[in-house]
């Protein structure tokens, strides 16, 4: 069996996990990184695009509005084009409790987040589909961050210092030496083959599934309450700025505008299963009423998309033994040498995305002990590739460069003017046939038409190159077609409907996909 051997290992490639790698590697560490899945593609690719500015909880949660103040600070200078600065209103809606704006505004000041109150008449000024029965307002520096540009560009920086980023290549074993943990097995999900990985110390930051993975590695009371929120996606911008409405944090109370979409959510409903993706009806129903609360009309505009994510709610079984009971929506840095005599394991789990780059920190701070080689951290002031401008994104970028070049570029996906080029560029660094692959680097089917008129044209090309056969392209196209309708059946209303009926003549009645030649099982496994 082939093997590797490295200083840090990180289990899970969602934002912790490389944010940890990128630390490490900055921190002059050999790393390997591993996920089951495709970067991202855990809670991190399922989360709602907020940038947090710590408003959410200046009442709730003072120490996580502080933590998210302070970090939204540092993100949006080292990961600067990952962002667009839309900031934020905290509304008081006929629906909610006039005394809290007051609590809100002391919160907001006790913790440090900035925060003004404005006049509504400037915010619907602003905001001209916001309710007009708005009372209070406050503005925030909330923002969005695209997370798969986030994670790949800490993985890419990771991997210009000699990091080793293996997706698809899920943890399927912990080798443990008594009470040493020397690495772990892992499987790779395209070839069925194994490797073994030895390393000095395995970071654990497998979010909602860590309670899973401790487990392998026989350590016991890692406890995951995962929380499952569900999100849905509307064709256009509704609103520009990130709209909360200004109350205790509850369900469907954030709107966040994230490229060329608005993303309302979400719930917070208790599961056992970290792949649960259960949506149920009532829950879009409750999600499009809360909509209509902040913006009226919202039910008529086209609803998209519907996923869900799960939040990784830590509790440690041990102190419940103990009888102190521990049960924390901020983030835990599990130091199993100290909590269990083991050594050569560190755990990383809870948080926030908003918070990665500190997790990563405080996870190398333990890391370090482990080594017993304290390296300073410079996280904070490095920025990430592709950020070294420390200039936030635009949503017109990509409009910009493409009336520079009106003629001679082939665009393949028009909601998200995403050039010929860029396809084909992205397809052979990534060498990879998954087209949800290529839709997380470059958003390619994630605008208003849901890949209806661009994945035949980007699968035609992904067949074109490099030689793949026309049956894996098929397969390619099917598959990123069924991961479509899971998000798109529990929201067939209206126009959504019609657009839906629209992509099942081009998909069924034109392409006849459900007839395509697949590969045979054998030519898949090569
Ligand atoms: C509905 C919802 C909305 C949210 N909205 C926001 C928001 O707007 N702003 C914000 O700041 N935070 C938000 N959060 C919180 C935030 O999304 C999470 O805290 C964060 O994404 C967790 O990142 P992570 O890297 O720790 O976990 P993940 O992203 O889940 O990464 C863990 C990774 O481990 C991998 N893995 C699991 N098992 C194995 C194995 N055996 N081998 C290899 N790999 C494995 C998984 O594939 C996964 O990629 C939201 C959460 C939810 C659920």
């Amino acid at each position: 069996m082939a093997t590797l051997s490295t200083d840090v290992l990180v289990i899970g490639g969602g934002a912790t996990g490389a944010g940890v790698a990128w630390d490490a590697s900055l921190r002059g560490y050999d790393v390997v990184l591993v996920d089951r899945a495709d970067l991202a593609e855990g809670t991190s690719g399922r989360f709602h695009g907020l940038l947090h500015s710590g408003g959410r909880y200046a009442v709730k949660d003072p120490h996580a509005a502080t933590e998210c103040v302070q970090e939204n600070r540092i993100v949006r200078n080292i990961a600067a084009d990952c962002i667009e600065d839309v900031g934020g209103f905290f509304v008081t809606t006929p629906y909610d409790d006039p005394a809290y704006a007051d609590r809100f505004a002391k919160g907001c000041r006790d913790t440090g987040v900035d925060c003004e109150e404005i006049d509504p008449a400037v915010a619907l000024r602003e905001e001209p589909r916001l309710n007009p029965g708005i009372s209070r307002v406050f503005r925030v520096p909330d923002g969005n961050i695209d997370v798969w540009k986030t994670v790949w560009a800490m993985a890419r920086g990771a991997q210009q210092r000699g990091a080793r980023i293996l997706p698809y290549h899920e943890v399927i074993a912990i080798h443990r030496n008594g009470d040493v943990i020397t690495g772990a097995r892992v499987r790779g999900h395209a070839t069925g083959e194994e490797l073994d990985i030895e390393a000095r110390v395995t970071v654990n930051a497998s979010g909602a599934w860590a309670g899973r993975v401790a487990d392998l590695a026989g350590i016991e009371g890692v406890r995951i309450l995962p929380g499952r929120g569900i999100m849905i996606a509307m064709n256009h911008r509704l609103v520009n700025t990130c709209i909360n409405r200004c109350q205790m944090p509850s369900d469907g109370d954030i709107i966040v505008p994230i490229h060329t979409v608005c993303i309302i959510g979400t719930t917070d409903e208790h599961t056992d299963d970290p792949d649960d993706h259960t949506v149920l009806q009532e829950e879009v129903d409750a999600m499009l009423d809360d909509g209509e609360k902040l913006v009226p009309g919202f039910r008529q505009a086209r609803a998209l998309r519907v996923w869900t994510g799960v939040r990784p709610l830590f509790e440690d079984a041990k102190a419940l033994d103990t009888d102190t009971r521990d049960v924390t929506r901020a983030h835990a840095v599990l130091d199993h040498a100290e909590r269990d005599g083991v050594t050569g394991f560190v755990t990383i789990t809870g948080g926030k995305l908003t918070t990665f780059r500190l997790m990563a920190e405080d996870t190398m701070a333990a890391v370090s002990r482990h080594l017993g080689d304290e390296r300073p951290c410079t996280t904070k002031t490095e920025p990430l590739p592709g950020s070294e401008g420390h200039a936030t994104y635009m949503l017109a970028e990509r409009l910009e460069r493409k009336e520079k070049n009106l003629v001679d570029e082939q665009i393949i996906c028009d909601c998200e003017l995403v050039p010929r080029w860029k396809l084909e560029e992205s397809i052979r660094r990534r060498a990879t046939t998954n087209l949800d692959d290529i839709r997380r680097l470059l958003r390619l089917g994630m605008g208003p038409c849901q890949g209806g008129f661009c994945i035949y044209r980007a699968t035609g090309i992904l067949h074109g190159l490099d030689g793949l056969s026309a049956e894996q392209a098929d397969k390619s196209l099917l598959e990123f077609l069924e991961e479509r309708w899971r998000g798109t059946w529990p929201i067939l209303y209206g126009d959504q409907l019609r657009q839906t009926r629209f992509d099942e003549w081009i998909f069924q009645g034109v392409l006849d996909v459900e007839h395509l030649p697949l590969p045979q099982p054998e030519a898949v496994a090569t």
